[in-house]
């Protein structure tokens, strides 16, 4: 006899539906998986196995083949598991499901015959919607967000059938504790003195620029990244629900009570991967960090570590706010748009206070070539970070609060995107002129700035858009001033240059 039952399987952050044929005939005991399962997948035989005879069902000794359709796409992970065992119990007639075809099933068995949650469950249950979808208890969340005609939970393969049948009621799904996330623990009120640097943060948030901090260790670098994300404006819904399939597919717990709509903040470390930072390596194309960075900040402490190979791939990502994984299975189109936030010591000795360079030449020449290209060109805003002075950390002034800076953010948004459909960061040569015109005042100050070779073409560009983006700040809609030219010119700190 065979049968046919309802699952999914995974690509990057796409659900696709699968059936799962399972037939049983007479013949030479056996069980083989066709459809090209991966090889957790294939491994699934000897785990659902197991499950059957733990949970006390009998393993027909009969042949038993299972197609997983459609067979021209890789079926990656365990997440089948549940669906081949239920196709093996009803095609060898042991149970009878009633309205089989609507229901989807999710979910890894363990030897014990328990289920255990799996990564990607969001996207997989997406594709059925229709369905009543049942899933592992530790999943029931994700699942419920994407929104089947009803969620299932189930805890092993033995209380599944009793439900599935009609013997047992379903399990209640588990309450899941509303919480709307809270005041931010990460407050620019905390932070002492660093007014270049609470500049940099609020002009990256208002114009999408990317940033750079430069400043000695102990500067707090890491401290000010961490409070970019509360300026941002919090998720629309389209890209919270993007960020929920993403966390979903590598398996991250999601936020409680709802979608996400904090925007996210990521630190990979410089000795991550090229595919732990873009994604890929498994046969599901699982994201990587510039997608879990989407809609918020991807933050790089010491920049000048991380390999080239693992920078250049941010290249993409900048430029089209996507990654495009592809393997030989398999291609995926990965969102991954953020703002990058960029952190180093100003020079190979670490920096500190003026006076304690001991770099030679050669060493801050090696440097500086380091950070020359196309990505240090990304950075708009490049700000020297101190560490803080005696009067800063022993002072009881208390510097403005995110949600102070946020309203100044969020209205400077408002009119660029009023004006010109786009952040000010995005701005681009023809658009330069339309929209971020200088006074003539201005023009003669960035004109002296380029004949003393102290400005080139792209760092004209980049002046140009960081200057509208402080004019939109003062209101000043109309006009670019000398005084918006000056201060963007001096929002550019120099890497690599003697500090002594
Ligand atoms: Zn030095």
């Amino acid at each position: 006899m065979s049968t046919h039952v309802n699952t999914s399987t995974i690509t990057g952050t796409a659900g696709l539906a699968v059936t799962v044929e399972a037939h049983i005939a007479t013949g030479l005991p056996g069980f083989t998986i066709l459809g090209r399962p991966d090889d957790v997948c294939r491994e699934s035989r000897d785990r659902v196995r197991a499950a059957v005879l733990s949970s006390g069902f009998l393993w027909p000794s009969r042949r038993i083949t299972i197609n997983l359709s459609p067979s021209g796409v890789k079926k990656a992970g365990s997440a089948l598991d549940l669906a081949i065992a239920i196709g093996v119990l009803v095609a060898d007639e042991q149970i009878v499901v009633p309205d089989l075809d609507g229901y989807a099933f999710l979910g890894e068995l363990g030897l014990d015959g328990s289920i255990r949650a799996i990564p990607g469950v969001a996207p997989m249950a997406a594709v059925h919607r229709e369905r009543a979808l049942v899933a592992p208890e530790g999943n029931a969340h994700e699942a419920e967000i994407v929104g089947p005609r009803r969620v299932l939970v189930a805890n092993s393969l033995r209380g599944l059938v009793e439900s599935l049948v009609g013997n047992e009621p379903w399990p209640d799904c588990p309450v899941v504790e509303s919480c709307d996330g809270g005041p931010s623990v990460n407050d620019l009120a905390d932070v002492r003195g660093q007014s270049a640097a609470r500049l940099g943060l609020e002009l990256s948030a208002a114009g999408g620029h990317h940033l750079l901090l430069v400043g000695p260790p102990g500067s707090g670098k890491t401290m000010l990244a961490r409070r970019l994300p509360g300026l941002l404006p919090t998720l629309d819904s389209q890209t919270a629900l993007e960020v929920l399939m993403i966390r979903s597919a590598v398996g991250e717990s999601l936020p409680r009570g709802g979608h996400a709509n904090v925007p996210p903040i990521r630190m990979p470390h410089h000795s991550a991967s090229l595919i732990a930072m873009v994604g890929g390596g498994s046969s599901s194309l699982r994201p990587g960090e510039v997608s879990l960075a989407h809609g918020g900040v991807l933050f790089l402490d010491e920049l000048g570590e991380f390999a080239p190979t693992t920078l250049d791939a941010l290249r993409q990502p900048l430029e089209e706010g996507v990654i495009r994984l592809s393997r030989a299975t398999a291609t995926a189109v990965l969102p991954a748009r953020f703002t990058l936030v960029g952190a180093t010591n100003p020079c190979p000795c670490g920096g500190g206070p003026p006076g304690s360079c001991e770099c030679d030449e050669t060493a801050l020449a090696r440097y500086r070539r380091r950070f020359s290209g196309p990505l240090i060109d990304r950075f708009d805003v490049r700000v020297v970070v101190n560490r803080p002075g005696p009067d800063e950390l022993l002072g009881d002034g208390v510097g403005e609060s995110t949600a102070v800076v946020r309203e100044r953010v969020m209205a400077v948004r408002r009119i660029a995107l009023e004006r010109q459909g786009k952040l000010n960061a995005d701005l681009s040569g023809p658009a330069l002129d339309e929209f971020a015109s200088p006074t003539s005042a201005a023009t003669a100050l960035l004109r002296t700035e380029l004949e003393a070779g102290r400005l080139s073409g792209r760092g004209l560009h980049r002046i140009r858009r960081v200057a509208r983006t402080l004019a939109d700040r003062d209101g000043s809609i109309d006009r670019i001033g000398e005084d918006h030219i000056a201060l963007a010119l001096s929002l550019r700190a120099r890497l690599a240059s003697r500090h002594r």
